[in-house]
């Protein structure tokens, strides 16, 4: 079968030739009908190949839907033929953050050398891809595969960042999105519909910003050197209530502590460089400012993302490749020039 694989870190990922998988007992195969590429990909293709974290090669893709092609030994939870999201931040089931569905915080994953697909195990962007429990599989229904695909990450992250900041996010607050691209521009749309704040969105250029009025945006601000004491003379004194900073480099992260207001969360979902950090002590930014940088989201709020994407109100932005075009999403997505989600569609 056809698989987007990383042979190289720092090189372009490679359409290669491989086995086709079979499952062993407990897991599933599944036929992939959709494989979403995240910027994080970008990062890990990156990396040093000096201690690089991941066997390699590695099969991509660490969002997938597909559709049950074949059992291990012992799985009868899930049917042949069943459409299906993966749950991508698997862990080890049993720990005290998995029992509460945080597989995404499991306790034992490192020590049990568990990872998610494509971020350490080969993942979706290939014909057929391997699922090591049906625990980790959410049945879709009829929502369409290639707008849903981008859900199991680009739309689980912004909303398990966004639950925690919805108690504040009241009449009258603004929220403010840094980076309008694959997690941004869904984030705007749960921001818009979940809370009735104001949401200013920042990006870089004025096609991204004209994107993130589109997807709701009330107000929209370059991110700039200005861009502090622009967003500021939107929300006057009180400072945004909400940040959620989908870049992660120093000048977002210094941007959303410019702009936060008392008692106001900062939370960091981008890995930027992977070494930016937000700097808080007592005079450093407004009264009980709370910062957070969580990864991911748990087994439920997937569940809970997927019922909002069947109540019709995400509409997730998606550009489609080829697995044989695959290479040049990534091309796309490292060059900026993405509108919203690159979907490979392997059929
Ligand atoms: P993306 O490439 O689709 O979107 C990034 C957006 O940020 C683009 O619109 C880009 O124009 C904009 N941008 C770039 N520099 C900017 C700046 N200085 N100011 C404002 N906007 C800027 O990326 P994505 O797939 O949405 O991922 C976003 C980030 O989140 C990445 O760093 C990714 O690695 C990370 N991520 C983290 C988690 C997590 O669990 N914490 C999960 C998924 C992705
Ligand atoms: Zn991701
Ligand atoms: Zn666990």
């Amino acid at each position: 079968m056809k698989a987007i694989q990383i042979v190289k870190p720092g090189n372009e990922p490679e359409l290669r030739e491989v086995q086709r998988p079979t499952p062993g007992p407990g897991q599933v195969l599944l036929k992939v009908t959709a494989a979403g590429a995240c910027h994080s990909d970008d990062f890990v293709l990156n990396m040093p190949e000096d201690g690089f974290p991941y066997p390699l090669p590695m099969t991509l893709g660490h969002e997938g839907v597909g559709v049950v092609a074949e059992t291990g030994s012992g799985v009868d939870s899930v049917a042949e033929g069943t459409a299906v999201a993966v749950y991508g931040p698997w862990g080890c089931g049993v720990c005290h953050f998995c029992s509460r569905g945080l597989e995404n915080y499991c306790s034992r994953a490192a020590e049990l050398q568990i990872a998610p697909p494509g971020l350490g195990v080969d993942g979706a962007m290939a014909e057929y891809m391997i699922v090591d429990d049906p625990r980790h599989l959410v049945p879709i229904g009829d929502l369409d595969p290639v707008r849903t695909v981008p859900l199991t990450d680009a739309g689980l992250t912004p909303y398990h960042a966004i639950k925690p900041s919805l108690g504040k996010l009241v009449g009258g607050t603004t929220a403010v999105v840094i980076g309008s691209g694959g997690l941004g521009h869904v984030a705007i749309q749960m921001l818009r519909h979940l809370t009735p704040s104001r949401v200013i969105a920042l990006d870089v250029t004025e096609e991204k910003l004209a994107f993130a009025r589109e997807v709701g945006a009330h107000e929209t601000v370059l991110s700039d050197a200005d861009a502090v004491a622009n967003v500021r003379s939107i929300t006057g004194k009180d400072g945004a209530t909400a940040v959620f900073d989908f870049v992660g480099y120093q000048p977002t992260i210094d941007t959303a502590l410019g702009v936060v207001g008392t008692m106001g969360d900062v939370t960091i979902v981008g890995i930027g460089d992977g070494v930016a950090a937000a700097k808080v002590g007592f005079w450093t930014q407004p009264y009980e400012v709370s910062v957070r940088a969580p990864y991911w989201g748990s087994r439920s709020e997937l569940i809970e993302v997927l019922d909002l994407a069947r109540d019709g109100v995400l509409d997730v932005a998606v550009q489609e490749f080829s697995l044989d075009d695959g290479v040049e999403a990534y091309r796309k997505l490292a060059a900026n020039e993405l509108r919203g989600r690159a979907v490979v569609v392997p059929a």
